[in-house]
């Protein structure tokens, strides 16, 4: 007989629970009052936590623009893009991503991985090969299986280890996926190294830039800027608007011809409600910000550096990040954990980072710099860093 709904829902919850993996939400209040300190579960912390590198997500600008934009459009956009959905707002905010990031056009999504999703179906089927890093995020990976296509992972942020996946197989059309910044590592892709081997193996680079984006190069263009590569060299890049813009929603940018199959072809775009012309309107506020206060990316650069050279004098597992994403890799589970209660309990929350989303016995803390943090924060929080290690020591000892 088959098992009734209620007898598989009560044992993939008891299995989760004797795995010690079993998941649950906190709940997490903005003090927006307070820059970048929030409460949880009832307690006030400074987050080291979010994905707004900019400090945008609680600006009285975007907020402003929200609700004057909300005043003039409503809250919801009502319909799908080619039904009824698609506003002057979201033909801005498009024009101007375009002009930002130096393509021909862009195209808005609801959600980053809702754009990685329709990104994968508009260009690959059967008959095609799809290669992707180690690393990749799930929302590039679970494309890249969704689309029907061949698919590979090559080891991380290896050039020769993707062309060999390249060559490997025979197929129609190759696509190589990649994280411009990888999200639990912060390491940034060789995407000079990746466009060469896509440029002799005739396959087309998709980056998927959501933490460079805003942060990375001389005027927050991102991954690509921080590593000298043209456009013609990166036919398809995308990035999320929920992080340095602090909005919601994200964009791919490139060739008109590129944005015109996706606006035929993407089902992710083509069957869900428009993004809300108002977070449209936010967006496009947020990205003048970027713009015009290069200061926010140099400041958060210069936590960064501080935050770099205090840990390492502590002792403390960095990775090679050069970006706001900080992890710090403790191993096991119960140290990640106990190393992240620790902080709560001091003030800070900085999430444990375990499997499946890292590998076993990799797993840790994953700090990530803001620049709505100041000096301070940052050097409150390697103290009590330093705290927890001398604890950890001595209870290990
Ligand atoms: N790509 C990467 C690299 C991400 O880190 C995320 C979200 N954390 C996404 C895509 C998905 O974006 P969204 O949250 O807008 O769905």
């Amino acid at each position: 007989m088959s098992e009734t709904l209620n007898r598989y829902l009560a044992r993939t919850l008891a299995a989760a629970e004797a795995a010690g993996r079993r998941r649950s939400r906190r709940l997490v209040e903005p003090l927006v009052s307070e820059a970048g300190r929030i409460i949880v579960d009832g307690r006030p912390c400074t987050a080291f936590c979010s994905n707004d590198y900019l400090g945008l997500a609680s600006d009285a600008r975007l907020v402003e623009a929200l609700a004057l934009a909300a005043r003039q459009y409503g809250v919801g956009s009502g319909a799908s893009h080619l039904v009824s959905g698609h506003s002057p707002e979201h033909e801005a905010l498009e024009q101007a991503l375009a002009e930002f990031v130096g393509r021909e056009k862009s195209i808005v999504f609801s959600t980053g991985y809702m754009a990685n999703l329709g990104i994968a179906c508009a260009l690959l089927g059967r008959g095609d090969l799809v290669v992707e890093d180690r690393l990749n995020h799930a929302s590039l990976i679970d494309a890249g299986l969704a689309s029907g296509a061949r698919f590979a992972r090559y080891a991380h942020a290896d050039p020769d280890a993707a062309e060999a996946k390249l060559m490997h197989y025979r197929s129609r059309h190759r696509v190589l996926l990649t994280d411009g910044v990888f999200s639990m590592d912060g390491d940034q892709a060789p995407l000079a190294a990746l466009a060469d081997v896509c440029r002799r193996r005739d396959a087309w680079l998709v980056v998927d830039d959501a933490h460079g984006f805003g942060v990375l190069g001389a005027t927050g263009r991102g991954t690509s800027e921080a590593c000298g590569i043209a456009a013609e060299d990166l036919p398809v890049l995308m990035a999320t608007l929920g992080k340095s813009l602090g909005v919601f929603g994200a964009f791919v940018a490139g060739p008109a011809a590129l944005i015109d199959v996706l606006v035929q072809r993407a089902r992710t775009y083509l069957y869900t409600t428009a993004l809300p012309p108002a977070l449209a309107r936010a967006a496009r506020t947020a990205l003048e910000i970027v713009q015009a206060e290069p200061w926010r990316r140099s400041h958060l650069a210069s936590l960064v550096r501080r935050f770099r050279s205090r840990a390492a004098a502590l002792g403390l597992p960095l990775l090679p990040s050069e970006t706001p994403i900080q992890p710090i890799v403790l191993g096991s589970e119960r140290c990640a954990l106990a190393a992240s209660t620790h902080l709560l309990e001091t003030g800070f929350l900085v999430p444990a980072i375990r499997p499946p989303t890292v590998p076993a016995g990799a797993s840790r803390l994953r700090v990530t710099l803001s620049a709505i943090h100041q000096v301070e924060d940052v050097d409150r929080l390697l103290d009590a860093l330093a705290e927890w290690l001398a604890l950890w020591s001595a209870a290990s000892r």
